[in-house]
């Protein structure tokens, strides 16, 4: 039988909060993801958000403490700022009356069992006292933990059908802790795969980028979602022979995505993603992914035809392996001897050339282009007396 520790370390100010509640007749138990946390035992220090959950409905929660902030006041949660400032959810024991598979309309005054159930997963419905050190773990939650097994509360099929994106946080939550998926919650959540096309692509990106920010393994992540069909919905760019992501230098979003999907820019407009999102994959996608070869002149043509993604993609590049390229260490020099590879850089801008009485209208665009052509080739060319002479001497 797998055995609770005696107690876990809560902040002072969290166990403060419960203690008043407590002391008002309310029982007030710690909750959710900060309790699975501390059971896995991969933080150090004490979690700094851990959830209450509370008989106190919210009105008297808001009595209560001097300063609170309304969060999500219709499902029930207030936020309560300790003497520091520092923000603690609390949320009132609620049970699911109606959803639409999307949005829940919640009910107050149930015990902390009902509370525990309607929550996701079972490593997720646990709730420790932090006065009486006792817990609460209807669902065989540390079971599942120890065994790294994700598993529904309740009828999987039932719970995916009233949130489909449970089903998103299901792959993020085994990708996140290395977790299988319990076999009957894995049936749900391929069988309902295709209804995720309900949810709204603010919320499928959310899950998408935190998965990204805390998989182990992106591609482990990215091997669920195409396994689990959400990919066809969602991500039907995905490429699961892309190398491994061990050699993975951040977890940027959008980089991460161009590794693992192409094109990628499809993806962000898909999910709504912002326009510099779009903008960034529209570079990579376009490319090309590397200078023909690595002559330095090149790597600068290259650099100059890509643009803002040329770091994207030598990023992108050295991720796949590449990391020993030529053409990444002549990038690399173009850039500490701060060649110019734009207009931009030139030592001479329009403007000047037209004070100069060299050009104006149309012809100021394809002089300065012709000076970038020349210093592309030859970086000594940008001196600011020698492109003037050179653009005086264009016919
Ligand atoms: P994270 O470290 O990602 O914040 P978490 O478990 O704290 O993980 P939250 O999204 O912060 O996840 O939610 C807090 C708790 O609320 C969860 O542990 C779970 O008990 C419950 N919960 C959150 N979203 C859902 C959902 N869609 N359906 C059911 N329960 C949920
Ligand atoms: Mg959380």
């Amino acid at each position: 039988m797998p055995r609770f520790p005696d107690s876990i370390a809560v902040p002072g100010h969290v166990v403060e909060i419960l203690r008043q509640l407590e002391a008002a007749g309310y029982e007030t138990w710690c909750v959710g993801g900060a309790i699975r946390d501390a059971l896995l035992g991969n933080s150090h220090h004490p979690p700094q958000d851990v959830d209450l959950a509370t008989a106190a409905p919210p009105a008297v929660v808001r009595q209560l403490f001097r300063r609170t902030i309304p969060i999500g006041i219709e499902h029930g949660t207030v936020g309560v700022l300790d003497d520091e400032g520092a923000l603690h959810e609390v949320t009132t024991f609620r049970r699911d009356v109606r959803t639409d598979g999307r949005h829940a309309v919640v009910e107050f005054g149930v015990e902390l069992e009902e509370d525990l159930a309607r929550r996701d997963f079972t490593v997720n419905a646990m709730a420790f006292h932090p006065i009486r050190n006792s817990w609460c773990d209807p669902f065989g939650g540390l079971e599942d933990l120890q065994n790294k097994r994700l598993r529904a509360v309740g009828d999987p099929a039932q719970r995916f059908h009233e949130d489909r994106l449970r089903i998103l946080r299901a792959l993020r939550f085994a990708a996140r802790f290395d977790f299988t998926i319990d076999a009957p919650t894995w049936a749900a959540a391929t069988s309902q795969a295709a209804d995720t096309s309900h949810l709204s692509a603010e919320r499928v990106r959310d899950e998408w980028i935190k998965g990204i920010a805390t998989a182990r393994s992106v591609r482990q992540l990215a091997t669920l979602w195409a396994r689990s069909g959400v990919a066809a919905i969602w991500l039907p760019e995905l490429r699961l022979e892309a190398p491994p992501d061990d050699l993975l230098t951040s977890r940027d979003p959008v980089l991460v995505t161009a590794h693992f999907a192409a094109p990628s820019a499809p993806v962000w407009r898909r999910f709504k993603g912002s326009t510099a999102e779009v903008r960034r994959s529209e570079g990579i996608d376009r490319g090309p992914a590397a200078p023909p070869s690595d002559e330095p002149r090149a790597v600068r043509r290259w650099m100059a035809e890509t643009g803002a993604a040329a770091d994207d993609l030598a990023t992108l590049a050295a991720w796949r392996g590449a990391g020993e390229a030529a053409w990444l260490e002549a990038m690399a020099g173009v850039r500490r001897r701060q060649e110019a590879t734009s207009r931009a850089k030139l030592q001479i801008n329009g403007t000047e050339l037209m004070q100069a009485g060299i050009a104006s209208g149309p012809r100021v665009g394809l002089v300065l282009s012709a000076l970038l052509d020349a210093v592309l080739d030859d970086p000594s060319l940008n001196a600011r007396d020698q492109l003037l002479a050179r653009a005086r001497d264009m016919p």
